[in-house]
Parts: C-alpha cells; sequence; structure tokens
C-alpha cells in the first residue's frame, strides 16, 4: 500500500497531442525547452491548485509523423518523468476502449484498480509472471482508499489490460477476459512497469473513446469519439487534482 499525504509535484502522462490539448489549455500550461531533444516528448509546465505540474506528451515519430503510441514510448516518457522531475504522483491520463460487457459505455471515466499485459505470451518456464505483470494499484489518499476517491468523483474502477496492437487477437481477447478487463489501452502497463521500479504511485484515469466488444470498427469509433472523449479526460483530470 503506497499513502499520499500530499502531492505538490505531479507528473501527467499521455500518449497523444489531441488527448492532451484540452488539459493543457485549461490549465493555461506553457512548454518547456526539453533537456533531451533528440527524444520526440513534449513537456509542459504550470501551476494549478497549488501544485507544480509537468504533462508529458509522447510527441511525435519523427519518421512516420504520427503520435509515439505504445507501451515503448510510455516506459521511456515514464523514465524522463522520474530523471527530470522526481513527481509524488504520476497520473497517466488518456483515451481507452471499453468492454461494454463489463459495463463500460463511450464517454465513461476510470480509475484503474488493476493493470496487466494481454499481448507479452511468454510460455518459457519462469517468464509468464514477468510478461503479463498484473498489478494491482493500491494507493491510498489521506483517509480516501482509490475506490472511495473514484465514488466521490463519479468515476467507475475497473481493470485495465494494455497491449501495443489497437486491435485484438483471440489470444488477446481470452486474457482481457480472463482478467476482467474493463478498458483496453497501449500504454498503462509499460507505465507502470517503470513505476514500480522506483516505487512511485500512479494512478490511471481513462476516457472510453470505443467499445471494443461490439461490431463497430474501433478506428472509426476511435476518431469519430477523440475529441469529445479528450475534453471529458481533461474536465475529470481538473475534478481529480482538486481533490490530491
Ligand atoms: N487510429 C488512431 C490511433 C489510435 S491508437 C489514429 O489514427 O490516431 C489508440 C490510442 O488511444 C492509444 O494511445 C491507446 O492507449 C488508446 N486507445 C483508445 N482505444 C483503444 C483500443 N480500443 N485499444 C487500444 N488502445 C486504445
Amino acid at each position: 500500500m503506497q499513502i499520499l499525504k500530499s502531492v505538490k509535484n505531479l507528473v501527467i502522462l499521455m500518449a497523444m497531442a489531441d488527448e492532451a490539448q484540452p488539459i493543457i489549455g485549461q490549465l493555461s500550461l506553457t512548454e518547456k525547452i526539453s533537456e533531451t531533444p533528440l527524444l520526440p516528448m513534449k513537456i509542459f509546465h504550470g501551476h494549478f491548485n497549488e501544485k507544480n505540474i509537468h504533462i508529458i506528451v509522447n510527441g511525435a515519430d519523427p519518421e512516420h509523423k504520427v503520435d509515439c503510441i505504445g507501451t515503448v514510448p510510455a516506459s521511456l516518457s515514464t523514465f524522463m518523468a522520474m530523471q527530470q522531475f522526481n513527481p509524488d504522483l504520476i497520473i497517466n491520463a488518456g483515451t481507452a476502449g471499453g468492454f461494454k460487457s463489463q459495463g463500460a459505455n463511450i464517454g465513461d471515466i476510470y480509475l484503474a484498480n488493476k493493470v496487466q499485459f494481454h499481448d507479452h505470451r511468454i510460455t518459457i518456464p519462469g517468464f509468464k509472471g514477468f510478461g503479463i505483470n498484473e498489478s494491482n494499484i493500491n494507493i491510498q489518499f489521506n483517509s480516501l482508499s482509490l475506490e472511495n476517491l473514484s465514488n466521490k468523483l463519479n468515476f467507475k474502477i475497473g481493470a485495465i489490460s494494455t497491449g501495443d496492437s489497437l486491435d485484438m487477437s483471440s489470444e488477446d481477447k481470452n486474457s482481457m477476459e480472463t482478467y476482467g478487463a474493463c478498458l483496453k489501452d497501449m500504454e498503462a502497463a509499460g507505465i507502470l512497469w517503470v513505476s514500480k521500479l522506483y516505487n512511485k504511485p500512479t494512478l490511471f484515469l481513462k476516457s472510453v473513446t470505443d467499445i471494443v466488444d461490439d461490431q463497430h470498427p474501433t478506428a472509426d469509433e476511435f476518431l469519430k469519439n477523440l475529441k469529445m472523449a479528450s475534453e471529458n479526460l481533461s474536465l475529470a483530470l481538473i475534478k481529480l487534482i482538486k481533490c490530491l
């Protein structure tokens, strides 16, 4: 159990520029010159509710000119957060696919209570657990449990499963169903792997853009709902930061 008394220094990790744009505007953050100019990550800084806030956005891949989504850039931005800002708390804020079989709807906001990888299948003896890397989020805020906090803020709570594909193979789907995943994303478990090495409290706040267990093509639904979900995410982040 990690107990947080007060959060003065907060880092928010976000994968996509479109997801980050509403919160950067709402908090009037300004871009900072990066200490690591060869990395695509962009850093935004400001103050809100007596907190020093940095947002690291993964930035665009120089070769393919699209946002650096997925676990590899996410783990690098987490390492940057540790090295450069030594935060009291990290929040990974982003969009996610939702499982309607677990009650998720487009536009919902979730805090994760557990995280796993669904596409790290390693059958070599001893490596299975390392691959899946199931972890519970055991953080307490003064006297509030994670569950109390999400009830207070009117967020849902549930399991997130991470993989590096926007679609899912039947093996991925089985893994997520067995885990009881409410959400599917492409960063959370990569971020948590680094946070655990540093013993750094980390929250996952996700806004649902698409439903993965229905007939609609994920990419179309994602693009259609990205703006609305990112605006919801920004409002949810502000509510959450006011509570910390
Ligand atoms: N097709 C989009 C790319 C979206 S990738 C485009 O062209 O811009 C999806 C991003 O949102 C990732 O950062 C991931 O964490 C999150 N996400 C949203 N819905 C998802 C889903 N169904 N599966 C996995 N990740 C999802």
